[in-house]
């Protein structure tokens, strides 16, 4: 399937992607998808017609999220993404001169993207084996690693949607409490160990009710699609705060999403077998067939004077606990989830010092220092430093990837 618009060889952006987005254009906010680097404007599409069979609410495209849209269900939502791809392949609907292609196209360098999606609720889990396994190690015992639960449910915890932000936002660095290693009073202070958290999320594409559950079964028809996620930690004020009841202030100051929403459908070329889950777990966490995703993700940090390094090479692959069995273990005591619900996997380790995804585990507690290219070491993210993840998929000469999701410390 090739497109009349140019598409190159390793763009994230392929005529086989077309994730859903919402970019201000004239100020209005405006859904769009993407081919290469051109933006296309999904309300102009309506407008030029393609969407007539459809019988589209009136200006759907043009809310100030998703959340809408996603509401008409994955039927409708599905056949936009799949109208749109047979009209920008050569001889397709789009590529047609009767249409004033400067309303549809618009280059991805004249526009700014912003949070596609109104998040009500935002749940982060804790379901890499390899990351739960080296944080029990570096704070615990190294002998029984992960906690006796681990195994048997997907760990999680309520986080704060207000402060999750669209990639390129810069990141105010947190001030907190922390006790200093043999001080006997706590500090109060800017973090001294800002950390990223290499995840992905999931977007919710239906509401489910109040006292039902979501089984594996049917989990993915309740899956929108995916993104990038950073969970910006400081982990002097975690390591404080955190007894007995988990992450708060640590936590909830930022996280950064990458603001295309990549669905399903594109993915679905891209499914692999999940680990082994040993022992069994429990009927309502089994999944039949491969849940799990080929996704490559890469963590880079860019200083302020240009010195960039790479300090991550993972996989979305590794995850223990799949997304199907985060949603129905998060669902099986009857809560509900809406449209827009924000569901992220946890730090994303793998196998490897090389594939772990936070500076806590790639420094391993600050002994093993990042050495920058301009001759500085990182043990934790500095001031002027950005934080780049990316993450695609390839196979069989197909690429599907996720754009940047990047932020940069502020003082
Ligand atoms: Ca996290």
């Amino acid at each position: 399937m090739l497109s009349f618009i140019e598409v190159a060889a390793d763009s994230d952006f392929s005529i086989h992607n077309l994730p859903f987005g919402i970019f201000i254009k004239d100020g209005h906010h405006i859904a769009c998808t993407r081919i290469g680097d051109t933006i296309v404007d999904l309300h102009q599409c309506a407008e030029s017609g393609l969407f007539d069979n459809l019988h589209l609410p009136h200006g759907i495209f043009r809310h100030t999220v998703l959340n809408a849209f996603i509401g008409l269900g994955k039927k409708v939502t599905s056949a936009v993404r799949t109208q749109v791809q047979q009209a920008l392949t050569k001889g397709g609907f789009l590529d047609n001169e009767k249409f004033n292609k400067t309303d549809i196209f618009v280059s991805i360098h004249d526009v700014q993207m912003v949070l596609p999606i109104h998040i009500g609720d935002y749940t982060d889990f804790y379901s890499s084996r390899e990351h739960a396994t080296n944080v029990g190690i570096m704070f615990r015992d190294p002998a029984n690693a992960l906690l006796p639960n681990w195994l048997h449910l997907p760990v999680g915890y309520h986080g704060r949607a207000s402060s999750i932000v669209a990639s390129g936002t810069p990141i105010k660095r947190p001030n907190g409490q922390t006790m200093p290693d043999g001080s006997e009073k706590p500090i109060f202070g800017p973090t001294k160990q800002l950390d990223f958290e290499l995840e992905m999320g999931f977007v919710i594409g239906k509401d489910s009710q109040l006292g039902t559950q979501i089984t594996t079964e049917i989990a993915e028809e309740y899956i929108f699609g995916m993104m990038l996620f950073n969970d910006w930690s400081a982990r002097d004020i975690q390591k404080w705060e955190y007894v007995p009841l988990g992450p708060f202030l640590a936590k909830n100051f930022a996280s950064t999403i990458s603001p295309w929403i990549v669905t399903l459908e594109a993915l679905e070329l891209f499914r692999v077998e999940g680990p082994v889950q040993e022992p069994e777990v429990l009927p309502y966490l089994k999944t039949e067939g491969p849940k799990n995703y080929d996704i490559n993700l890469s963590v880079d940090i860019l200083a302020d004077n240009g010195a960039q390094k790479r300090v991550s090479t993972s996989n979305f692959k590794y995850m223990y606990w799949n997304m199907c069995q985060q949603l129905a273990h998060h669902t099986v005591n009857g809560c509900n989830m809406r449209i827009g619900d924000l569901l992220a996997s946890g730090t994303i380790s793998g196998p490897t010092p090389d594939s772990y995804g936070s500076m806590l585990e790639i420094c391993w507690k600050g002994t093993k220092p990042v050495q920058m290219p301009d001759g500085t070491e990182r043990k934790f993210i500095a001031d002027g430093d950005t934080v780049v993840m990316r993450g695609w998929c390839e196979k069989d000469g197909i690429r599907v990837g996720f754009g940047p999701c990047d932020g940069k410390i502020v003082g």
